[in-house]
């Protein structure tokens, strides 16, 4: 098979089995990114579950306690120390007044470590500021002990190892009291009350929670999947006040819950039936074409054998005619051997043709200068029509101006004119003219073959050196031929050098060989 036939075949099948995967493959990218997308709003749906259980949970809890003892009603310091010492997750208690000044602990007075160490610490971080800013209160009468009015509120700060925690009450005497927390305790609280089980309870996908301080450190972590070292997370959102610094992260092992067959699956043999499908008819057609190359190559190997085979037979008859036409006086007979020299002449020049032209498509087209006088062949070759031109009334009108010896292959230069003069008895007898002219210059040698026939259409021009094209109208109706006349001389014109073309014309057809006066690559 052709390359370029094999080219549009692959093409054919390659093109369709490209489109298909590309739209499956974006159809599963999409899927893909569809199910991200829900993965991830389910991711945060759970984690700020997770969050409003930390909330409920412990966190209530935990204000619950802090509430009940922040409603103080002395300023006992003893009793306050009480508070601090009885208290698991308070770690210091303290009372600020409405001028901002400490009351517990006592700015003076005597104090354990930890009361001076917190003192400190609340210098540095101007504690009474941030509260009162923080609150809302509105100092009231200078009562002691105050009501406590308005929600616990919590304030977090960073130092080294992380945040810490003061939890505080605004009372309607201006007065706030407050706790720092056991951050310890605090955190190993809250981290009990986190789920310790794979929270998303579904067949689907296993899932990792991990819990990160301000710094990034994982405090906690709970699930069944270990994400992989360059696994994103699936949501990650901050816990809410006091934890806002925290963040949670979730990771899903999607892909080990629901392979990629089980997903795809159903695409899958669709795609594979359109393949094979594809596969089946390209190779059918393959196939198919395969063959009738094969039958073709077959017939024309059959034509171009029988037309070898009938070249000496013919060449016979002829030879032996054209003795007995020497001999024959009879006048009646004489013309009755006439019509067989012409038309085994004229079945010569067929087998001529089709030798050629298989020649050429086998690339064995040779040629064979010697030295050749143009007006000489001419006349030869009239000389073999002189009986159908008469028979056929054509007036034959020749003009010889091309005297001088060239170098060409006569043989070849005579079938191309006897095709020219073939086609004009074929096609245009009916005009009654049959003119040849030629024309000699430095370089070239031109012959003109003119009739007046019925010309060729203008549409028609350039195809009738197409190989087997015949123009299809009543003038060739009943008239035998095979296509291939002009097309062989055309291709024996170049391979001489020269060209064969049709000129423009009034009525009738003109045909142009022009040929070089040295053919190329021949010697003098
Ligand atoms: P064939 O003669 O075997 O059909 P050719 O290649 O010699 O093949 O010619 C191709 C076609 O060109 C012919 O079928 C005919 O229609 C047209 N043709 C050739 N010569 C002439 C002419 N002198 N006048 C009109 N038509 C012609």
């Amino acid at each position: 098979m052709k390359r370029s036939l094999l080219a549009v075949f692959l093409l054919l099948v390659l093109a369709p089995i490209g489109v298909i995967s590309w739209l499956g493959y974006s159809n599963i990218k999409r899927e893909q990114s569809m199910t991200a997308e829900r993965y991830s709003i389910l991711a945060t749906k759970q984690l700020n579950e997770i969050d409003r259980l930390l909330q409920t949970r412990h966190l209530e809890e935990v204000e619950r306690e802090l509430n009940e003892f922040s409603n103080i009603h002395t300023l006992d310091a003893d009793a306050l120390r009480s508070i601090t010492r009885n208290t698991r997750i308070v770690e210091q208690f303290f009372v600020i007044d409405e001028e901002n000044a400490f009351l517990f602990p006592p700015e003076s007075g005597e104090l354990s470590r930890q009361e001076r160490e917190f003192l400190e610490t609340a210098r540095e971080l101007e504690l009474p500021l941030v509260l009162r800013a923080r609150g809302a209160e509105t100092p009231g009468a200078a009562e002691i002990p105050g009501a406590v009015t308005g929600e616990g509120r919590w304030y977090t700060w960073f130092e080294n190892e992380g945040v810490h925690f003061i939890y505080w009450r605004a009372m309607d005497n201006g007065y706030r009291t407050g706790a720092v927390i056991d951050r310890i305790a605090f955190i190993s609280g809250i981290l009990g009350a986190l789920p310790d089980s794979d929270l998303t309870g579904n067949d689907e996908y296993t899932s990792r929670v991990v819990l990160t301080d301000a710094r990034g450190d994982v405090l906690y972590q709970w699930g069944l999947h270990t994400p992989a070292d360059n696994e994103k997370p699936v949501a990650v959102t901050a816990l809410s006040q006091p934890f806002a610094a925290w963040r949670l992260h979730m990771y899903f092992d999607v892909e080990d819950g629901v392979p990629f067959f089980a997903r795809y699956g159903a695409l899958l043999p669709g795609i594979a039936a359109v393949v094979i499908i594809l596969i089946l008819l390209s190779m059918y057609f393959y196939r198919e074409q395969a063959k009738v190359v094969a039958d073709a190559t077959q017939k024309v190997s059959f034509v171009n054998q029988v037309s070898h085979e009938l070249r000496t037979p013919l060449t016979n008859i002829r030879l032996y005619t054209e003795l007995l036409d020497n001999r024959i006086t009879d006048k009646k007979d004489r013309a009755r051997l006439q019509v067989v020299l012409s038309e085994s002449r004229r079945l010569s020049r067929m087998i001529a043709n089709v030798l050629t032209f298989s020649r050429n498509e086998k690339n064995t087209l040779t040629i064979n200068p010697s030295e050749v006088v143009i007006d000489e062949l001419i006349a030869r070759v009239v000389e073999t029509f002189a009986v159908i031109l008469e028979s056929k009334s054509v007036e034959v009108s020749l003009s010889f101006k091309a005297p001088s010896r060239i170098l060409t292959d006569g043989d070849c230069v005579e079938q191309i004119l006897s095709n020219l003069i073939g086609n004009v008895m074929k096609y245009a007898a009916g005009g009654s003219y049959l003119g040849i002219e030629s024309a000699q210059g430095g370089d070239s040698t031109a012959i003109f073959v003119k009739d007046r026939g019925p010309g060729i259409p203008q549409g028609e021009r350039k195809r009738i050196f197409q190989p087997f094209y015949r123009i299809s109208n009543k003038l060739n109706d009943g008239v035998s031929g095979t296509g291939i006349g002009l097309s062989v001389s055309r291709t024996i014109a170049q391979k001489l050098g020269g060209s064969l073309t049709l000129e423009r014309s009034g009525p009738g057809a003109v045909f142009k060989l022009e040929i070089p006066n040295k053919v190329p690559g021949g010697t003098a």
